[in-house]
């Protein structure tokens, strides 16, 4: 059987096995492409079911979550914590608290976990959560009531050693300090290493907050410079406004860019002179409030409730809201506006026709398994300084996640040019991160 048939037949049999779950199979399908190329190469990467036992997750917990609203009435949500490999370390991914959470859902973003973990060059594997639950319009006591009944069932499954979340779409601060509460009070000891994202005071770690956003710059700065661009004069579109799309858009900034554009699920604000972004942490951090606040608060913004964000001419894109949200006919658009990078700060924004866009306009793209690894790396740096009971400054953290991201950018880099696909970093990304766990999984036998 030729690699092609091999690789054909592994993907039938998990479309057979895994119905009903298209982001998953998304996820799974770019991968597989990638990996072709290792085993033409290097065959024996298919033996002992390696590539079968890496798309079955280790464990899938289901679980209801009951809860009361405000009203005294009962809420049935339901949890779910897919441990997807601990080849490499113990499970370590966030917890999405949105409307849109199913299983498939959690299982692509476990999947992307795995492979990001690796690139990171630090000793975590790959794992997901979250739950249907949507945070929007809750009071803060019904968003508690929810975190303690949600950690009540998962605290039995997660530790410093075993399994360690942190936060994603929906889950900030504010949740991670109720379910690390709920930890903490049913195991009876303040175990910090079972979550990352805490507060300051009681065992995060500076940077955190900042590290996804501030990675992805780092990152896309490296390859700006690869192909002889900068941030500098560049105009730049940053979707969302949550967590990841604030902090590319303030280090975007700093490192000399316009960002003139972002969003939230309602619509898209344009900022031709580029964004206030303390005036954005107002709105989105401190008030809670939709992004048409901003362009009512300031002058030189306009807010659009319709047509897409994607349609302004920019150098530079970063999609950082959700998965999908940048398809094939947005790809096109980009390009012919211009725009020469792509890199991905949400989790698979790019559906699979707009990458294959990026490669037919020479658009260069950095994957979100690669690009945006700063936030799960820094998390990795809280595991540390829980474990040694340290914290540490600002800068010194800063530095360790810039030195991360332009070492996960030169691993791309040269993993595609060796695997002779010079510039294709999600060939890059897909095959370092793979080679990395496949070895330790060989290592270990066929468990
Ligand atoms: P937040 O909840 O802080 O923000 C999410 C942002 O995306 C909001 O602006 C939200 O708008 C928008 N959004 C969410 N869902 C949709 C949707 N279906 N359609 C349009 N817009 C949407 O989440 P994060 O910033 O933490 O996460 C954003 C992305 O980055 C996700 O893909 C996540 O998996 C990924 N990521 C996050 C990391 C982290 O450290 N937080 C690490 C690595 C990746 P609205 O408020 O209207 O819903």
């Amino acid at each position: 059987m030729s690699v092609d048939e091999q690789v054909s037949s592994y993907y039938d049999m998990l479309l057979k096995r895994n119905a009903g779950e298209p982001e998953f199979h998304q996820a799974v399908a770019e991968v597989l492409d990638s990996l072709k190329i290792v085993l033409n190469k290097d065959p024996h990467y298919a033996d002992y079911g390696l590539i079968q036992r890496l798309c079955e997750p280790e464990r899938q917990l289901i679980f209801r979550v009951p809860w009361v609203d405000d009203n005294g009435d009962v809420q049935v949500n339901r949890g779910f914590r897919v441990q997807f490999n601990s080849a490499l370390g113990p499970y370590k991914g966030g917890l999405r608290f949105h409307p849109s959470v199913n299983l498939g859902i959690i299982k692509f973003l476990g999947f992307e976990q795995i492979f990001k973990n690796s690139l990171t060059g630090l000793p975590i594997g790959g794992g997901k959560g979250g739950s249907d639950f949507d945070p929007k319009g809750k009071s803060d006591a019904e968003i508690m009531r929810f975190c303690q009944s949600f950690m009540t069932e998962l605290h039995r499954h997660i530790g410093e050693y075993r399994d360690v979340p942190a936060g994603d779409i929906g889950v900030g601060g504010r949740e991670i300090g109720y379910l690390f509460g709920q930890y903490r009070r049913l195991a009876n000891k303040h175990e910090s290493g079972v979550l990352t994202g805490k507060g300051l005071t009681w065992g995060g770690s500076l940077v955190r907050t900042e590290a996804t956003g501030y990675g992805l710059a780092y990152f896309t700065n490296e390859m700006l410079k690869a192909h002889g661009a900068e941030f500098t004069g560049s105009k730049v579109i940053v979707s969302g406004s949550g967590n990841v799309a604030i902090y590319a858009i303030e280090k975007a900034q700093e490192l000399g860019a316009t960002v003139i554009a972002f969003s939230d699920s309602s619509g898209w604000v344009h900022t031709p002179n580029g964004v206030d972004v303390a005036k954005l942490k107002d709105v989105k951090e401190v008030r809670r409030e939709r992004v048409s606040t901003y362009a009512d608060e300031v002058e030189s913004a306009t807010y659009h409730p319709e047509g897409s964000i994607w349609e302004l001419p920019c150098d530079i894109a970063l999609p950082c809201a959700t998965q999908n949200e940048l398809d094939g006919a947005a790809a096109r658009t980009l390009a012919d506006n211009g725009c020469k990078f792509v890199a991905e700060g949400a989790n698979m924004p790019s559906t699979a026709d707009a990458i294959e866009v990026y490669r037919e306009r020479g658009i260069h793209f950095g994957p979100g398994k690669a690009a945006n690894a700063g936030g799960v790396a820094t998390s990795a740096l809280e595991m540390q300084q829980n474990a040694c009971r340290d914290s540490w400054s600002f800068d010194y953290t800063d530095k360790l996640l810039h030195d991360i991201m332009s070492n996960i950018f030169k691993t791309c880099a040269t993993t595609a040019k060796e695997y002779g696909h010079d510039g294709d970093y999600v060939i890059g990304a897909n095959i370092a991160g793979f080679k990395k766990v496949a070895d330790a999984m060989l290592a270990q036998g066929v468990i």
